[in-house]
């Protein structure tokens, strides 16, 4: 895809939404902030919860396509947004995590969004208001949930704590990955690092593979000696199987040990110790096997969070502990005033931050037709794209378009990736390159302008 098409795609274009301001110059990867219209007839009240990837960009375009009269409250747990995306090479010290922090000033000072430094601990969908965790209700008429995700505890782990203090996930930046940092600076030369990948869904398909080739090349250049052993529960890499296996087996061989298949039984965090089945297409070939680590970095199973769990807005499918909706919407098949975006939404499209932009753009769009009685868009089109860095100055990337398709009987439409785009399967990078390592950072530079100013 041509580059500055691609860049320029983050904008409107996608949601068919021709003759709206954007907020991105298509030449330039300065953002233009256009004023929030002052009078367009349209009145409500928009409590969002979750300032990241959907939750910030549900709250622009809500101000910047409603017009002043739809007030935004965003209810956001943390002073400010670190960016999971980018957060792989904080471990091998190529960024800081506080290159990765984003402010809500922009939101609030030109956008008119109230902001409120609060933790939402509960939903009251009768009484259409969140309660917060300090004392105190908000009231609604509609609501947007983007809270991201929660993580599981691993097999024989006992506290959530443990991620915190000895093995960390560091699959929502902060704390935790300057913890993996100090943890692989410290380790002996020679010694192992362990992953573990969980079966997918999981926040960010290709990440997972990208944390092991950052990793393996600071470990080459800086541990002689030691490898990292991934344990991946999935039967196969599920994206870019081609760049990660010519990744783990020629550029990385001898440091990659990548094994497919593995159920992880138990983790003895204190002593750092995994214990594992493997099966290759159903024959078992491991059985309670252990491993010792250096490092131990268990990428756990992820849900929506439990306040949606208490709400009564997931699916009743166990292997899917996410919220439905409907997805030219987003609002909740359990409760249409309630809107779901980001990781914690059950769709078929990838829980990954640039489709959480997508997702908040669309939903935004949405609930101002809603709030003004017009019928909802058909056209829906969003895209996603990850880039992956896969040494210190190399990357490839992986991208998708994907499309609304109504459905047929009793099924629900749903968002299917374009035919004529690569037969309906997502694009990857032919191979790793410094030209799209240059790309990734004027991607991601333009991708959290555009949803956090
Ligand atoms: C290592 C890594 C690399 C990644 N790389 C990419 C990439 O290259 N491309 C890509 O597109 N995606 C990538 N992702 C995935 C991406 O980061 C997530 O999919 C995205 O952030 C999800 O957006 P979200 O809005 O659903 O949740 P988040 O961005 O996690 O935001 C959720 C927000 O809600 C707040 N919150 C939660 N609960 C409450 C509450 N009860 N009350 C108030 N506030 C609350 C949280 O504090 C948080 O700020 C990566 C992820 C990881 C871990």
């Amino acid at each position: 895809m041509d580059r500055r098409k691609f860049l320029a795609s983050l904008s409107v274009g996608s949601l068919g939404l021709a003759g709206l301001p954007n907020a991105w110059a298509e030449d330039s990867i300065t953002p233009v902030l256009f004023p929030v219209p002052a009078n367009t007839g349209i009145t409500g009240n928009v409590v969002v919860v979750g300032g990241g990837m959907s939750g910030a960009a549900v709250a622009k375009y809500l101000r910047l396509w409603g017009g002043t009269g739809v007030a935004v409250t965003l209810v956001e747990a943390s002073p400010a947004y670190t960016s999971n995306i980018m957060s792989n090479t904080v471990l091998t010290g190529q960024r800081t995590l506080a290159s990765l922090n984003y402010t809500y000033d922009t939101l609030v000072s030109h956008y008119g969004v109230r902001r409120v430094n609060a933790k939402v601990s509960g939903i009251n969908g009768a009484a259409k208001s969140v309660t917060l965790e300090g004392g105190g209700t908000i009231g609604y008429d509609r609501l947007v949930l983007a809270p991201g995700l929660d993580f599981d505890l691993m097999p024989g782990m006992s506290s959530l704590a443990e991620y915190e203090t000895l093995v960390p996930h560091a699959w929502k930046a902060g704390p935790q990955t300057q913890l993996l940092r100090n943890q692989l600076l410290a380790m002996p030369a020679g010694q192992n690092v362990v992953l573990t990948i969980p079966k997918a869904p999981y926040r960010c398909p290709p990440g997972p593979y990208e944390r092991v080739c950052v990793i393996a090349d600071w470990l080459k250049r800086n541990k002689a000696g030691s490898r990292i052993i991934v344990l991946d529960a999935n039967a196969d890499i599920i994206v870019e199987k081609e760049n990660f296996s010519h990744a783990f087996t020629a550029l990385y061989a001898g440091v990659v040990d990548y094994r497919p298949g593995c159920s992880v039984t138990h983790v003895d965090s204190a002593n750092r110790v995994v214990t594992y089945d493997q099966s290759i297409n159903g024959v078992p070939v491991a059985s309670h096997a252990q491993l010792q680590a250096a490092v131990l970095n268990p990428i756990p199973p992820q849900r929506a969070p439990q306040l949606l769990k208490h709400a009564g807005l997931l699916s009743v499918d166990p292997s899917k502990p996410f919220a439905p909706v409907n997805v030219l919407s987003y609002q909740s098949t359990v409760d249409p005033l309630i809107h779901v975006i980001g990781d914690a939404s059950l769709t078929t499209q990838p829980k990954a931050g640039h489709i959480g932009n997508q997702q908040g753009k669309t939903c935004a769009d949405a609930i101002v037709r809603l709030l003004s009685g017009r019928p909802l868009n058909t056209q829906v089109v969003t895209n996603s794209a990850c880039y992956t860095p896969i040494t210190a100055t190399t990357a490839t990337w992986l991208s998708a378009l994907y499309q609304y398709v109504p459905g047929t009987g009793s099924a629900p439409g749903t968002m299917v990736i374009l035919p004529q785009h690569n037969n309906g399967k997502p694009i990857a990078a032919s191979s790793a390159t410094s030209d799209n390592y240059q790309d990734m950072q004027r991607w991601f530079t333009t991708l959290m302008g555009e949803t956090f100013s």
